[in-house]
């Protein structure tokens, strides 16, 4: 070992979904939408100056700050952007979880939530979810440094009501709740509605998956105009510039489409439905997802022999082998009709 050796940071990183780089293929592994972004973002990017690359960006982001503000009818000092929601956690994790105190999030879900504790050295417990996937809200009374759940949970899909965020937030009121709502907007009701109450609440959207635009790197978040300052001063003693010219002038376009928005959300959350009962007759159990992806687990086939078996057929799924209680389930992004027959298809010829 080489003496600098000692002095390195060693984590255990993310693995994201894979991006293969085929001309055709199903790929139903990220979440991505399958549909394209909103016209005016087509628009905005044909008539983008280039000129503009010469100089920095604005580092306040208020352009596209100001179009969530408006969206969400919010002040402008109760929004944060970054690139990507996971810019926003990991600076979340950073800016709000120094205590010496475990944070808490539950054994299944997201899986990036470990990685930044790990990385920031901040400790965490990650109490079981119930048997049938549901976070048990009890194992949340209690002295923590700050608690993290997505909502809809990931990749599970289950979502929990308003009433449900709210009785964890009474009960910790003395640290940060982060609630990461990257699919919330494919069937459930924002927790953005509480931050007036709860100042203590951190709710995180991204542009990503319901917006389409995991491409742009574009994620935010929205509470008590205090803990956006804290973010804020936190990013500007790392990188003042996250934003790029492009994102704020095309993030905001994709805001401005309220119409195209939920006609993409109406397409994706009844084919999710379609599929959910697709595989039912396929022999899958799914949970009740109200996300843009189904979490199903086949009667007989293993969830490892399923996912090779699509991938030779270049459609592409994913599973989460390394964790023994979700070894067997798939998780599967809702794509487009076609997409989805020609899924149920290589499954059928496969289980029949
Ligand atoms: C996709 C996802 C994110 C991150 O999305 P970005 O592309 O970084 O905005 C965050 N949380 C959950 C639960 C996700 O599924």
């Amino acid at each position: 070992m080489r003496a600098w050796e000692k002095n390195f940071r060693k984590v255990e990183p993310y693995v994201p979904g894979e991006q293969p780089k085929l001309d055709t293929m199903i790929k139903l592994n990220t979440n991505e939408n399958p549909y394209p972004p909103a016209p005016g973002v087509l628009q905005a990017m044909k008539e983008f100056d280039v000129d503009k690359l010469r100089l920095y960006p604005d580092d306040k982001s208020d352009i596209l700050v100001g179009a969530l503000a408006d969206y969400y009818q919010v002040d402008k000092n109760q929004v944060f952007v970054g690139v990507g929601s996971d810019d926003v956690l990991g600076m979340a994790f950073l800016s709000f979880f120094n205590s010496d105190k475990p944070i808490l999030f539950p054994d299944i879900t997201y899986s990036f939530y470990q990685v930044w504790a790990n990385l920031y050295k901040i400790p965490y417990e990650t109490p079981a979810l119930d048997d049938s996937f549901r976070i048990k809200k009890e194992d949340y009374y209690k002295e923590s440094g700050g608690v993290v759940l997505a909502n809809p949970n990931a990749p599970t899909g289950i979502y929990e009501d308003l009433t449900f965020i709210e009785d964890i937030l009474q009960h910790n009121q003395d640290v940060i709740v982060i609630v990461d709502e990257a699919y919330v907007d494919f069937g459930g009701k924002s927790a953005i509605e509480l931050i007036d109450r709860y100042e203590n609440l951190l709710v995180v959207q991204t542009f990503s998956k319901a917006r389409s635009m995991a491409g742009m790197r574009i994620g935010y978040c929205i509470g008590n105009k205090d803990l956006i300052k804290v973010i804020n001063d936190v990013k500007y003693s790392y990188n003042s510039y996250t934003m790029n010219q492009t994102s704020l002038y095309i993030g905001v376009e994709a805001v401005k489409d309220e119409a195209y928005f939920r006609e993409n959300l109406a397409k994706i959350m009844e084919e999710r439905e379609r599929t959910i009962v697709e595989l039912k007759k396929l022999g899958f159990t799914c949970t009740d997802s109200k996300t843009n992806f189904v979490f199903a687990k086949h009667k007989t086939a293993p969830a490892a022999e399923l996912l090779e078996m699509l991938r030779e057929q270049n459609i592409f799924v994913r599973n989460f082998a390394s964790n023994p209680r979700i070894s067997n389930y798939l998780r599967i992004t809702v794509g487009t009709r076609e997409e989805m027959d020609s899924l149920f298809t290589a499954i059928r010829e496969y289980v029949m």
